[in-house]
């Protein structure tokens, strides 16, 4: 199995025919099960207020709310081990969930794709639609699902870094762990990602089990050092081909980036000023 070069597809395959499941429940959204009553009531009121009523804004562009029950983050948590052990004992060569962390499976690997699918169409994508309508919140329409591991014994932290998403979940599943905060500096585009922090943007949050974070993916950000037991976190990189699409032809100007506002007014200003001037 070592030797053998498969394709994406050949390797899910492969993992669903041979990688019993633990709690076939995951599989499939249901609800109550999965969320807190606060969540699932303010996702069916579907108003701003509503979520406004359940998810606080701690930054501007970061919001916090509660929103998984602590059985699901435990068996959830229980299912990526199982998934684990089974990598280990097999010697399987799976792919790491992105080119920063050497721990930490892909959920859409081994079988959850479809209820990541729904979980993002039925419920992140209608949130997004009224908080990052500017960056194709409305439009969500592909995941990348995945579980990351930190602890002494596994990543112990992530670099200052910008998601390949629109929009980014992060819930904490849990266990016990200190250290281990998130930093947040600020939106940027392509061009201004690298530009200096300004004091209003600096923001740093501590995770909770069954808490999750919600954010653009060009929020910049990253994870402070776990310095004892192990963080497990749930992430959804939510995309949207058609802002994806739109994005090739606007090269000169994002509107969801600081910067980018930034130097507009900054250029409306020079103009007025030269205008006076000429006057
Ligand atoms: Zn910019």
């Amino acid at each position: 199995m070592l030797a053998k070069c498969l394709s994406k597809d050949q390797m899910r395959m492969e993992i669903l025919s041979s990688v019993q499941r633990l709690h076939a429940e995951l599989y499939t959204i249901q609800a109550e099960h999965f969320f807190v009553p606060s969540f699932i009531k303010a996702i069916d009121e579907n108003t701003e207020q509503g979520f406004r009523n359940i998810m606080k804004e701690a930054s501007p562009g970061v919001f916090v709310f509660e929103m998984l029950q602590p059985r699901f983050c435990e068996m959830l948590m229980a299912e990526v081990e199982n998934f684990e052990k089974w990598v280990h004992e097999t010697k399987f060569r799976i792919m790491r969930p992105n080119t920063m962390n050497k721990y930490g499976a892909v959920l859409d690997d081994f079988g959850m794709e479809t209820m990541l699918d729904k979980l993002m169409e039925d419920f992140i994508r209608p949130i997004s639609k009224v908080f990052f309508p500017e960056v194709g919140g409305s439009t969500l329409d592909a995941h990348h699902g995945f579980v990351l591991e930190y602890g002494m014994d596994r990543d112990v932290d992530l670099g200052f870094h910008v998601d390949d998403s629109e929009v980014t979940l992060n819930v904490c599943l849990g266990k016990q762990f200190s250290g281990g905060e998130l930093f947040f500096r600020g939106v940027r585009c392509d061009k201004h990602v690298n530009t200096e922090t300004q004091s209003e943007e600096v923001f740093d949050y501590a995770h909770l089990p069954g808490r999750a974070v919600l954010h653009r993916g060009r929020h910049r950000h990253g994870a402070r050092a776990t310095i004892s037991g192990n963080r497990i976190n749930l992430l959804l990189w939510c995309r949207s081909s058609v802002f994806r699409e739109l994005r090739k032809y606007q090269k000169d100007f994002s509107s969801y980036c600081t910067e980018c506002q930034r130097e507009r007014k900054e250029r409306q200003r020079q103009s007025v000023a030269a205008i006076k001037l000429v006057r």
